[in-house]
Parts: structure tokens; C-alpha cells; sequence
């Protein structure tokens, strides 16, 4: 997965949860700075937890697309486009 549509969905969930400003920049950064061959990094696990988790693409449906953290098992939907 290398999807840069995706990080709106994740600030979004930051936005919902009541992230900080601040701890949004930081996601952000540590998103785009790096490849994470291992999958994505979910952004509740990094801000909240300080925790690197990864994402997992569960099986898309009629309207798009779940996926998962394999750590904190929050959940976050990718509306298909
Ligand atoms: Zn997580």
C-alpha cells in the first residue's frame, strides 16, 4: 500500500478523535517520510500510543474499502472512488 489518498481518511480520524494540531504535523511527517514496507502506519497506535502499528487492507465491499490496525483494531473505511 502506498496510497497518499488515504492520509486525508486518517486525519480525518485524528480530526474525530480529538487530536492536536501538533500531533496531526507529527503523523503527517512520519507518514510521508517514510516507504513502511511493512504496511501503513495506523495513526491512533502512533498519536495516542505512541506506537508504530501497522494497517491491514481487510476485503472491500460494495462501497470501498476497510481497513484495520493490527494493534488497537480501529477500524477505517476508504469510500471507493
Ligand atoms: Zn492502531
Amino acid at each position: 500500500m502506498n496510497e497518499s489518498y488515504l492520509l486525508p481518511v486518517f486525519i480525518n480520524a485524528l480530526k474525530e478523535l480529538q487530536a492536536s494540531e501538533d500531533q496531526i504535523e507529527n503523523y503527517k511527517a512520519f507518514y510521508m517520510s517514510s516507504k513502511h514496507p511493512e504496511g501503513l502506519p495506523c495513526p491512533v497506535c502512533f498519536v495516542f500510543k505512541n506506537k508504530r502499528s501497522f494497517l491491514i487492507a481487510l476485503r472491500r465491499d460494495e462501497k470501498g474499502s476497510p481497513i484495520k490496525c493490527s494493534i488497537c483494531q480501529k477500524e477505517f473505511y476508504v469510500l471507493r472512488r
